[in-house]
């Protein structure tokens, strides 16, 4: 099939021919006709399958009409989703889909200035991308007007749900003209997203694409056991290999992170980290030096991972071992996506061996154990060294170690390309990513089985989880 029989506008065909897709993705061919149609719609669909497209192509081919030679104010169309990575990607399509309109686009996300987002809402912009918190400040006092608007996305809504931002979206729908069209994806149709759409929509219909390929078919697994103290020494040793030239690695805590990175950058590996304790502006530096290629290392926590879309993830390395089966689904997925080849490595310690056994029952089958050559593995630990007590104690800010400061500036700095200890097989620059989101679970029926832990253990209560001091 070809994007031309979907009814786009002109405009929109162009910018999607110009983006390099020849055909629509089994998503967007069933969802962009009722879009167009003007049906509320629920999407059942993993990241991967081309979702982002297909809501907002319809919208932009919708919207073409209403803001004519751009003149028009008024926002039109808001679009909420869980993280503001997530949130910058789906900008980052918006403009490329929209380039040939005179479109109006703006986000709306906490942890940045709020001015500029204030002014955007003032100007009656045609279009916000949004998380909702920070929305829903900004509607509580008072700068939003969507008296004119006509489309609202819920992207991810599953995860909103799980993030706990459902009663921020209730009370910002509330606020939104009825008579509207509401479009709402999410991976899975549970109970609770099923009462959403019964809130939020109406008559809606469902288009449900299977699920991507299971990542354990498109991603090389591989375990290493290791002695907790070898963890740092092995993953310098791994590095060494020029394959591993776009690595994302994850440790459970972002004091470990920040530990990992600067081992890293001390051995001159380019390294930036991402976690909640980063500013906006650092997270979103760091995400973009990964991508240009600035850096070869990316160390982030589970929390701050979720929604990165970056493709040519060579290696994802789990340094810690995740607790939760889905962290461990959602992990590997950053590696093998768009059908490249990836490898997902995970560091299995004395103490994960119950954790390795009980992943291996969730996703059905061994992965395999592999001894890195010329590894050293009966080194002894490093003899004690008080700066790690002294760091690891918690210290009022303005107290803490200079050292430790000035290496955290340095880990922030600009990194220069040229010195980012990328193997030169990597080559260049890499393509901006496209889209966002999130894999999938392993496999179409453990969605129950996501919600354990391996060890079989209850899981732990959302809140904690979610925003804890990962
Ligand atoms: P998403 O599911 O929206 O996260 O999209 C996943 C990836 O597929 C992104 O990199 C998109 O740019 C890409 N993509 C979306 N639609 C198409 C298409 N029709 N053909 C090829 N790639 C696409």
């Amino acid at each position: 099939m070809s994007f031309s029989v979907l009814g786009l506008d002109p405009k929109i065909l162009q910018a999607v021919k110009e983006a390099g897709y020849t055909e629509p993705t089994p998503i967007q061919s069933q969802a962009i006709p009722p879009i167009l149609a003007g049906h509320d719609l629920i999407g059942i669909a993993q990241t991967g399958t081309g979702k982002t497209a297909a809501f907002t192509l319809p919208m932009l081919t919708r919207l073409a009409s209403v803001i004519g030679d751009g003149k028009s104010r008024g926002t039109r169309a808001l679009i909420l989703a869980p993280t503001r990575e997530l949130v910058v990607q789906i900008h980052d399509n918006v403009r490329a889909y929209g380039q040939h309109l005179p479109l109006r686009v703006a986000t709306i996300f906490g942890g940045v200035g709020e001015h500029p987002q204030i002014d955007a809402l003032r100007a009656g912009t045609h279009l916000i991308i949004a998380c909702p918190g920070r929305l829903m400040d900004l509607m509580q006092r008072r700068y939003a007007d969507f008296s004119q608007l006509q489309y609202l996305v819920l992207d991810e809504a599953d995860r909103m749900l799980d993030m706990g931002f459902i009663p921020a979206i209730r009370q910002i729908v509330r606020s939104l003209p009825p008579k509207r069209q509401t479009l709402m994806f999410s991976a899975s149709l549970s109970k609770e997203i099923e009462t959403l759409t019964h809130e939020f929509q109406r008559a809606p219909k469902i288009v449900q694409i299977g699920r991507r390929a299971n990542p354990a078919e498109t991603v090389t697994q591989l375990v290493y056991e290791v002695p907790k103290h070898l963890k740092p020494a092995l993953l310098l040793h791994l590095l060494k290999d020029p394959a591993m030239d776009m690595v994302l690695v994850f440790s459970r805590m972002k004091h470990a992170a920040d530990r990992v990175a600067r081992n890293l950058e001390q051995s001159g590996i380019k390294t930036a980290t991402l976690h909640s304790n980063r500013s906006q502006n650092q997270r979103l530096k760091a995400l973009k030096d990964f991508k240009s290629g600035a850096v070869r290392v990316l160390v982030a926590t589970d929390i701050a991972a979720r929604g990165i879309d970056v493709d040519g993830i060579s290696h994802v390395v789990n340094y810690d071992f995740p607790m939760q089966a889905e962290d461990y689904v959602h992990r590997i997925g950053r590696t093998g996506r768009a059908h490249a080849v990836g490898d997902a490595i995970s560091f299995v310690t004395h103490e994960d061996q119950g954790e390795l056994r009980a992943l291996e029952r969730f996703i059905g089958r061994g992965i395999v154990r592999k001894k890195a050559e010329g590894f050293n593995y009966s080194a002894s630990p490093p003899p004690f060294n008080p700066m790690d007590e002294e760091r690891r104690r918690p210290q009022p800010r303005g107290q803490r170690p200079q050292r430790h400061q000035q290496r955290s500036q340095h880990a922030a700095s600009p990194p220069r390309a040229a010195q980012s200890g990328r193997p030169q097989s990597g080559g260049g620059s890499r393509p901006p990513s496209r889209s966002s989101g999130q894999p999938q679970p392993v496999s179409g029926n453990r969605e129950g089985a996501n919600l354990r832990n391996f060890a079989g253990r209850p899981p732990v209560p959302s809140g904690s989880r979610r925003y804890g001091s990962r």
